[in-house]
C-alpha cells in the first residue's frame, strides 16, 4: 500500500485522479489524500507519518511548492516528492530537482505517464524504508550481542576475580587449591564458550570485525601456550614452542587467542601420548602450525572438519560423548571458528593428517594458518590508540616506581582517592574491596551519582562502567549518564579534566574502545578483567600524574629555570601562570582573588591544584612570585624594586621568603 498526498490549489484534479485510479484505490494499492496548500500540507503530513509520497504542485497561492519541499525532511525523511508544474517551466522544476524532489510530471497532466511516475517513486520509497528497517535491526543486533555479552561477563567476572584472590591467599591449602582450581577452569571454559557462541552470531550477522594491536606476537601465542603447560603435564605429553619471528606485528589478539587456542586444545585434546608442537614463523605470510602425535584424522572426514557442529566421531543416540578415552565430548565449533575467524583474517587453514587407521603406527595432524600480518614500523608503534601488548618484563617495568617518586611520597601523606562507578553492587563492592588497600575508595552506582560525587570530592581517578542503565531515577527524565557520557563530562569540564578515567566493560570492540578513547578516557579494561591487570592499570596512570607533579613543583622550585606561561603545556597550570602574572605587582591577589578569576570554588581549585601539583594555593601563588623575582633579579632590578614587582610590600619581608624558599638571601643570589 502506498499512501500519496497531493498537494494542489486546482479543485478539479481530485475528481479526475480518483477516476483514473479508482481500481488501484479499489484494491488498496492507493490511498489518496488531498491538500489545496502548502499550509494543508503540513497539518496533513504532521498527522499522518504513513504518507510515502507526494504529488507537489509548484505554483500556489501563500505557500508554493517550493517552499514546502524545504520543510519536508524533517518531517518525514523517506517521503519522496514528485513535482508537478506547467509545461516548459524548466526553471522551477531544476530548482525543486536540485532541492530533492525525486521527480516532476508536466501539467496538462498525461496519466498514463503520471501512473508510471507513481508506481516507481513508490517502489523506492519502499526499497527506503526496507533498508532502513534493516539498519535499525542491525544496530538491534549489535546491541543485543552487546548487552548479553554484558550480561554473561559481570557474573563470570564475580566468579573469576574472587576465585584467583582466594587461589592466591590459601596457596598452601591443597584442598582449596584443588576445588578452586576446579572452579576456575570451568568458569574460564564457560567464559570461552560463550564467547564463541557469541563470535559465531557475530561471524553470521557480519558484527564481527577486525582490530589490530601492534605487539609482539612471538611472545602472545608463548604466553597461549605456556597456559597448556599444566594440562600437558598432566597428560604426560611434552608440549614445545618454538618462535622465529624478531619483529613486532599488528594483529587482532582476541582472534588469533581463539584460533591458537582452538588448535592446541584439540591437539592435546586428541593425542595421548608423543607431544604437541606448536611453531610460529614467517614465510610468505606469518605461519602458526599445531603438530601432535595423536589419533589423527580420517582422510574421508578431512574436508568436513571445519563445518559447523561437525565432529568426527558423532555423540550416541542418547547424547553421550563417544565412548574413546577423550573424555570431553566437545562442540564442534572449535574449527568452525578457526576458520571463519582466520578468513576474517585474510588469512587461510589447512590441515594435514595421519590417521591410526593407516596402520604406519605414526599418526598425527598438523594444523597451518597462514595470516597476512604486517610487521610493526616506528610511526605506528607510537600511535597511542593502539596499545601494545605488554609482555611481562615491560609490565614489571612499569610496576616499577617511577624515578623521584620516593622523596615525593612524603609529601603527600594520602593515598590518592579512586572513585568506581559501577551499576552491578556486587561487582561495585567487589572492586572497591580489592583497591581499598592501596587507595580511598569512594562508589557510585549510576553515572549521575559518580558525576555528583567527582564534582565534590575531585578523585584522582574515576573507574566507571560503560553501560548503566539508570532506569529507578525516580523524578529524572530520560536515561542516566553512561560511561561515555560521564567521561565527556569530566574531560570537559576545567574543574574535573585532569582526573584520569578508565572505563570499564564488556564492550571490548574496538569501535567502542575507539568512541571511549574519543570521549577523553585514559585507559580501558575488558570484563573479566585480572584484578591485578586492573591495579596495574590504576597504578601506571597514578603515576603518570605523579610524575606531571614532580615536574610542576620541579618547574616551580628551580630558581634559575624559566617558566614563560606559553611553555606549560598543562592549560589549567598556564591558565593560573598567566592570572598570576597579570597581578604578579598586586600584594592584594590571593588565593580568593585566583579562584575567583579561574571560577572555581575555592576549595575546588585547591584540591585540583593539589591533585595536579601536589601545592596548596598559597605555596603555588608565592613559588610562582618567587621565580619571577630570580628572573627579575637576573634582569639588574634590585631587591626592593624587584620586592614591589612581585607584590611584596616589604623588600626585607620578601628577603626572608626568599632566603627560606631558596637557602639564599636575595642578595646573594645575584652575586652567586
Ligand atoms: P570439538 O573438538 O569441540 O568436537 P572442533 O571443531 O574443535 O570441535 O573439532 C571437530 C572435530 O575434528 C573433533 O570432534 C575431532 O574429531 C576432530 N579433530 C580436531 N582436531 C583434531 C586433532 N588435532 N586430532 C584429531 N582429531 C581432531
Amino acid at each position: 500500500m502506498t499512501t500519496i498526498l497531493v498537494v494542489d490549489d486546482e479543485p478539479d484534479l481530485e475528481p479526475l485522479l480518483l477516476n483514473w485510479f479508482r481500481r488501484k484505490i479499489r484494491d488498496s494499492t492507493y490511498v489518496f489524500h488531498f491538500a489545496h496548500d502548502g499550509y494543508e500540507a503540513l497539518a496533513l503530513l504532521q498527522q499522518e507519518p504513513t504518507i510515502d509520497l507526494l504529488l507537489l504542485d509548484i505554483n500556489m497561492p501563500d505557500m508554493d511548492g517550493l517552499t514546502l519541499l524545504a520543510k519536508l525532511p524533517a518531517l518525514n525523511p523517506f517521503l519522496l516528492v514528485v513535482m508537478v508544474s506547467a509545461y516548459g517551466d524548466m526553471t522551477n522544476i531544476r530548482a525543486a530537482m536540485n532541492r530533492g524532489a525525486f521527480d516532476f510530471v508536466c501539467k496538462p497532466i498525461v496519466f498514463t505517464d503520471l501512473d508510471i511516475t507513481i508506481e516507481k517513486t513508490a517502489r523506492q520509497v519502499r526499497q527506503r524504508r526496507e533498508a532502513h528497517q534493516l539498519k535499525v535491526i542491525d544496530e538491534l543486533k549489535t546491541r543485543f550481542f552487546d548487552n548479553i555479552t554484558h550480561e554473561f561477563r559481570t557474573p563470570l567476572t564475580l566468579i573469576l576475580a574472587p576465585v584467583e584472590q582466594l587461589l592466591k591467599r590459601f596457596r598452601d591449602s591443597a584442598e582449596l587449591q584443588h576445588s578452586l582450581g576446579i572452579v576456575e577452569r570451568n568458569a574460564r571454559q564457560l567464559l570461552r564458550l560463550i564467547n564463541q557462541l557469541l563470535d559465531l552470531a557475530k561471524l553470521e550477522s557480519g558484527h564481527l570485525t577486525v582490530s589490530l594491536q601492534a605487539g609482539d606476537l612471538g611472545d602472545f601465542v608463548g604466553q597461549i601456550v605456556r597456559a597448556f603447560e599444566p594440562m600437558a603435564r598432566e597428560k604426560n605429553l611434552t608440549l614445545t614452542y618454538e618462535n622465529e619471528l624478531t619483529d613486532f606485528y599488528t594483529f587482532d589478539a582476541d582472534k588469533l587467542e581463539q584460533v591458537a587456542h582452538n588448535l592446541i586444545a584439540n591437539a592435546l585434546k586428541f593425542t595421548s601420548a608423543g607431544q604437541v608442537m606448536v611453531r610460529l614463523s614467517q614465510e610468505a605470510m606469518v605461519q602458526l602450525t599445531v603438530t601432535d602425535t595423536g589419533i589423527g584424522i580420517v582422510p574421508e572426514k578431512l574436508p568436513y572438519i571445519f563445518n559447523r557442529f561437525y565432529q568426527v566421531q558423532e555423540p550416541d543416540v542418547k547424547g553421550r560423548a563417544p565412548s574413546h578415552q577423550f573424555a570431553s565430548p566437545g562442540t564442534g565449533i572449535g574449527l568452525a571458528l578457526v576458520n571463519e575467524l582466520t578468513e576474517l583474517m585474510g588469512g587461510r587453514v589447512s590441515v594435514s593428517s595421519v590417521s591410526t587407521r593407516a596402520e604406519t603406527g605414526l599418526s598425527g595432524t598438523t594444523f597451518t594458518v597462514e595470516l597476512p600480518l604486517s610487521k610493526v614500523h616506528e610511526e605506528t608503534g607510537n600511535d597511542p590508540l593502539i596499545r601494545p601488548l605488554l609482555p611481562v618484563a615491560e609490565v614489571v617495568a612499569l610496576i616499577r616506581p617511577l624515578h623521584g617518586t620516593a622523596e615525593r611520597e612524603s609529601t603527600t601523606t594520602e593515598k590518592p582517592l579512586v572513585l568506581v562507578v559501577e551499576d552491578n553492587a556486587e561487582l561495585n563492592a567487589f572492586i572497591a574491596g580489592e583497591l581499598a588497600d592501596s587507595y580511598r575508595i569512594l562508589t557510585a552506582f549510576t553515572g549521575d551519582e559518580g558525576w555528583a560525587l567527582a564534582q565534590a570530592e575531585l578523585p584522582d581517578l574515576v573507574l566507571s562502567d560503560i553501560m548503566m542503565p539508570g532506569l529507578d531515577r525516580p523524578g529524572l527524565d530520560g536515561p542516566g549518564l553512561d560511561g561515555y557520557q560521564l567521561t565527556r563530562r569530566l574531560k570537559t569540564d576545567p574543574a574535573t579534566d585532569h582526573i584520569a578515567v578508565v572505563l570499564l566493560t564488556a564492550k571490548v570492540a574496538q569501535s567502542s574502545r575507539m568512541e571511549g578513547l574519543e570521549e577523553g578516557a585514559d585507559d580501558y579494561i575488558g570484563k573479566p578483567f585480572h584484578v591485578d591487570e586492573l591495579r596495574l592499570r590504576i597504578h601506571n596512570l597514578l603515576a603518570r600524574q605523579q610524575a606531571l607533579r614532580a615536574h610542576f613543583q620541579q618547574q616551580l622550585s628551580h630558581p634559575n629555570e624559566p617558566i614563560s606561561p606559553e611553555t606549560v603545556a598543562d592549560s589549567f597550570i598556564r591558565n593560573l601562570y598567566t592570572l598570576i602574572e597579570k597581578h604578579l605587582d598586586d600584594s592584594q591577589f590571593r588565593v580568593d582573588e585566583l579562584a575567583q578569576a579561574v571560577g572555581m570554588s575555592r576549595r575546588t581549585l585547591h584540591r585540583k591544584l593539589a591533585s595536579v601539583t601536589s601545592l596548596n594555593v598559597t605555596d603555588f601563588i608565592r613559588q610562582y612570585r618567587l621565580k619571577r623575582a630570580c628572573e627579575l633579579l637576573r634582569q639588574g632590578y634590585n631587591v626592593s624594586e624587584t620586592a614591589y614587582m612581585i607584590g611584596y610590600e616589604s623588600p626585607s619581608h620578601f628577603s626572608t621568603v626568599f632566603r627560606e624558599f631558596f637557602g639564599k638571601t636575595p642578595t646573594v643570589y645575584v652575586e652567586g
